[in-house]
């Protein structure tokens, strides 16, 4: 029997906007987990001990952090940081980092879950399609090796390429609209961002 988990209600909103659901919820996760981080972790010495082991950020995340702001808390951190670098810059430290290890398996979670609701929830699958939701290609293809299940393939694939269908048609106006003939017809609000939708689709691009 389904469940419908905080996650299932999330999604459903996040058909309504424009982007991949599952890369608006995993950029909503990481905004989350960087803002609790500077709330709750900095003044943490355990939590300044496992980032020190790691020898900080990795570059993605480090820019995802200042982004973020926070000049107390990036000079705690890195004070630290530079301190020990000082001290052992010879010392071997572990692959990766703190986030990059947290967000892999908050992915999965998000990835197993939206492929549980579409396999078990005819709400679900009808939001999907009605909202012309699409799914970015990363995500669909690693969506498609986590099931066995070929009936569940089919139904995604039928789905997403309906909805991959309606986004080309959006780029197809935009084009005949750019043509001196027609430039009086004004794109539609979902034309005017379909160029940086179509972008952010095929690469996986979740900000
Ligand atoms: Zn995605
Ligand atoms: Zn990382």
């Amino acid at each position: 029997m389904l469940y419908k988990t905080q996650k299932y209600y999330d999604y459903l909103e996040y058909f309504e906007q424009d982007d991949c659901p599952i890369c608006i919820m995993h950029k909503n996760w990481l905004n989350k987990f960087i803002d609790n981080f500077f709330y709750e972790c900095v003044n943490d010495r355990k939590m300044r001990k496992i980032i020190r082991d790691y020898g900080g950020f990795c570059k993605e995340h480090a820019i995802a952090m200042l982004n973020h702001g926070d000049p107390l808390g990036h000079s705690i951190i890195y004070a630290d940081l530079i301190t020990d670098y000082l001290k052992n810059s010879d010392k071997k430290k572990k692959q990766g980092c703190l986030i990059c290890d947290l967000e892999k398996e908050a992915n999965e979670s998000f990835l197993k879950a939206f492929l549980d609701f579409f396999k078990e929830s005819d709400e679900f699958v009808q939001k999907f399609d009605e909202t012309n939701t699409c799914l970015c290609k990363p995500h669909l293809n690693i969506l498609k090796t986590m099931t066995k299940d070929n009936a569940l393939i089919e139904k995604l694939d039928y789905v997403q390429k309906k909805n991959l269908t309606h986004a080309l048609e959006c780029l197809d106006e935009i084009k005949r609209k750019f043509d001196y003939r027609f430039k009086e017809e004004a794109l539609t609000k979902e034309e005017r961002t379909a160029w940086q939708r179509a972008v952010k689709l095929m690469a996986g691009i979740d900000r």
